[in-house]
């Protein structure tokens, strides 16, 4: 229920967004009382607005359009959680990774709860929490990855995977040859501290 009113209000804004060309034109607001005092006299604007991101010379500024709501009685502007959901999009969008919904979509595509699609995947459940809900960005590398396990084919990998590594007997021999390449790495690691560099002539 609460995603369906969700989208119905999403829709009002894109609607709105088409509409006007105008950036502060007034409408009346869908349901929205004053946090402060409870008023449904509330209106609703859409604002247009370089969103600033970073710090010094590596700031970078997104346009987006949110909206902001008026509250005559108290004479407050303020914003809520769907301007703060258009913006946090709007920076998925800027570093090109995927947005909470894409993210969920991933999981619900396996029907799985946040819980067993962290155990399956390695992902920090309390991460896996964060992206879904707008608190925080995946790196790249998790953006990545997420990308990849919406293919079934590698997701059934995946799953295929942990499935055996619950299953084995960690004492058998048999079961460190997952870690081998591991082992190859370190050899390597020792190798390479023999290498020094030398000025070229
Ligand atoms: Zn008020």
């Amino acid at each position: 229920m609460v995603e369906v009113s969700i989208t119905m209000i999403q829709l009002q804004i894109t609607e709105q967004q088409t509409n006007m060309k105008n950036n502060s034109n007034i409408v009346s607001s869908p349901k929205e009382t004053c946090p402060l005092c409870g008023s449904e006299q509330v209106t609703r604007k859409i604002h247009g607005y370089d969103m600033e991101y970073g710090s010094g010379e590596e700031i970078a500024k997104i346009w987006v359009k949110i909206p902001l709501y008026n509250c005559p009685q108290c004479k407050i502007e303020y914003k809520n959680w769907e301007a703060e959901e258009i913006e946090h999009n709007a920076l998925c969008k800027h570093f090109g990774v995927l947005n909470p919904d894409e993210i969920k979509q991933i999981r619900e595509k396996y029907q799985m709860k946040r819980n067993a699609f962290a155990q399956l995947t390695g992902i920090g459940e309390a991460s896996l929490s964060r992206w879904e809900k707008s608190l925080n960005i995946q790196n790249i590398a998790n953006d990545r990855y997420l990308r990849l396990l919406r293919n079934p084919e590698i997701f059934k990998e995946l799953q295929s995977i942990v499935h055996v590594l619950e299953l084995s007997d960690l004492d058998s021999d048999e079961n460190i040859i997952p870690f081998r390449h591991i082992q190859q790495r370190r050899d390597l690691g020792s190798t390479h501290t023999k290498f020094e560099l030398r000025k070229a002539i």
